[in-house]
């Protein structure tokens, strides 16, 4: 056991759950350090409920210091460089070595358009994007509100979509008919990894709400003043609210860091998320991954962004670094199983769930929208957002009652 220190860079859903991990199976004499820049960790589901009134600020935060094990040092610093061949990161304090690096630095989003609300241009893909969006959504008066997709790849696949289903809804309750929603993104179909039956299962469910799809359109433009909206296609639209899901990028930090394939995002081994360096892995929105199988033989696939990924890539790399110290062999490979609670409004989830690693294509299906998959949302946020120490003893407790055969589907 010569090697001793481990590097996670990024607390958010990837490096939580790392640093949470690791904290668990490896011995108290190997450091782990997490850097992370906010002291603050907003849960980015719970954004789409910020924005319709069913959340408040301080029920979907906690301080980051309070989710992560107390065997963690955490660093409130902001990453400046990331040398994988020297093993060296520089943060505006401090340089630190490592001995394994662990990168969940997220995805980054172009600010271009958000600084817009006088012109009517909100999003609620971040935490203040979705406090702005619901001021505005409480004020509007009635209009066409257009939810455009401006580029993929985007996190979270789902959310556009849930996006559209609950504006729909919070508006209809105080509109009754004068509005209209419509969406429009250049993909295909919704959720198009998961294939054309769940896609055609999302636009039926789209449909009997009366929210427009319109697929294939790649936004170009806005012209603000005339409060419209163009398209590749010839196409345009006007709105009087318009919700952008902004372009995404890898964060500076990582572009000039000799990580990041021509896709723009960092390339790892799809079974052990390990990047071109030994020891160096990375997860979650940050990696690019191919998805084995394909619905359309031209068209290669790639592994969505999402929490769900982040959580379990976290938990196979933190298993696989912890043999590595401890000498042993590791059998551990990252599976792909994923799931997605689809929020549909009136206290309603779709369940998608599958296998993404499949082939010849991935196998997702969908379960119909009820209650139980939104309240296991709920549930989710409750527990994501508990103190570390709460966790830590909830855990327990049921591993006492029911018995280490007892298969709890969480994981610290
Ligand atoms: C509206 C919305 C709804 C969503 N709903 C779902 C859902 O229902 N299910 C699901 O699975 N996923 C969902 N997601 C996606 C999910 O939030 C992300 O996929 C997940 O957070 C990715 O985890 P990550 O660890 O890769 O990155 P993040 O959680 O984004 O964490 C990255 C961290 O790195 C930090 N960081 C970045 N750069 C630096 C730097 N230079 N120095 C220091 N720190 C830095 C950031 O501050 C951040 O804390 C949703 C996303 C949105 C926006």
């Amino acid at each position: 056991m010569n090697k001793r220190k481990v590097v996670i860079l990024g607390g958010g859903v990837g490096g939580i759950v790392t640093a949470n991990h690791l904290a668990e199976i490896l011995p108290k004499e190997i450091e782990i350090i997490l850097i992370e820049k906010n002291k603050i960790h907003s849960f980015a589901a719970s954004y789409l409920w910020l924005m319709v009134n069913k959340r408040r600020m301080q029920q979907i935060t906690s301080q980051l210091r309070e989710l992560v094990s107390n065997r963690v040092n955490i660093l409130f610093e902001e990453i400046k460089l990331i040398d994988a061949q020297n093993k060296t990161v520089t943060t505006e304090k401090s340089n630190i070595n490592f001995d394994y690096l662990v990168i969940a630095l997220g995805a980054s989003l172009y600010k271009t358009h958000l600084d817009k609300h006088q012109s009517g241009i909100h999003t609620f893909f971040t935490f203040q994007g979705s406090i702005e969006l619901n001021k505005a959504l409480q004020n509007f008066k009635g209009g066409n509100v257009s939810i455009v997709v401006s580029s993929l790849p985007y996190k979270c696949p789902g959310a556009p979509y849930e996006g559209a289903m609950l504006i729909k809804d919070f508006l209809s309750k105080k509109l009754k008919n004068n509005f209209t929603v419509n969406l429009y993104s250049p993909e295909p179909q919704p959720l198009p990894v998961a294939g054309p039956e769940l896609g055609n299962s999302v636009k039926e469910i789209l449909n009997k709400k009366g929210i427009g799809f319109h697929p294939l359109e790649q936004m170009t433009s806005i012209n603000y003043t005339e409060r419209k909206v163009e398209f590749a296609s010839g196409n345009s639209v006007s709105y009087d609210l318009l919700v952008i899901i902004p372009s995404h990028k890898t964060p500076d930090v990582i572009t000039n860091s000799g990580l990041v394939d021509e896709s723009g995002w960092i390339a790892v081994n799809k079974d052990t998320l390990e990047t071109k360096y030994e020891n160096v892995f990375a997860i979650g929105d940050v990696t690019s991954i191919t998805v084995p199988g394909r619905w359309q033989p031209d068209k290669p696939m790639k592994l969505p962004k999402a929490g769900v990924f982040a959580h379990s890539q976290a938990i196979s790399v933190s298993k696989i670094i912890a043999s590595r110290i401890l000498g042993k062999e590791s059998k551990e490979l990252f599976c792909a199983d994923g799931f997605c609670m689809l929020e549909a409004g009136e206290d309603l989830a779709g369940f998608a769930y599958g296998d993404f690693y499949a082939s010849p294509h991935p196998d997702v299906k969908m379960k119909q929208l009820g209650k139980l998959w939104h309240w296991g949302k709920v549930l989710f946020e409750k527990w994501w957002l508990s103190p570390y120490g709460l966790k830590k003893s909830f855990y327990k407790t049921l591993l006492e009652a029911g018995g280490k055969s007892l298969r709890i589907p969480i994981n610290l």
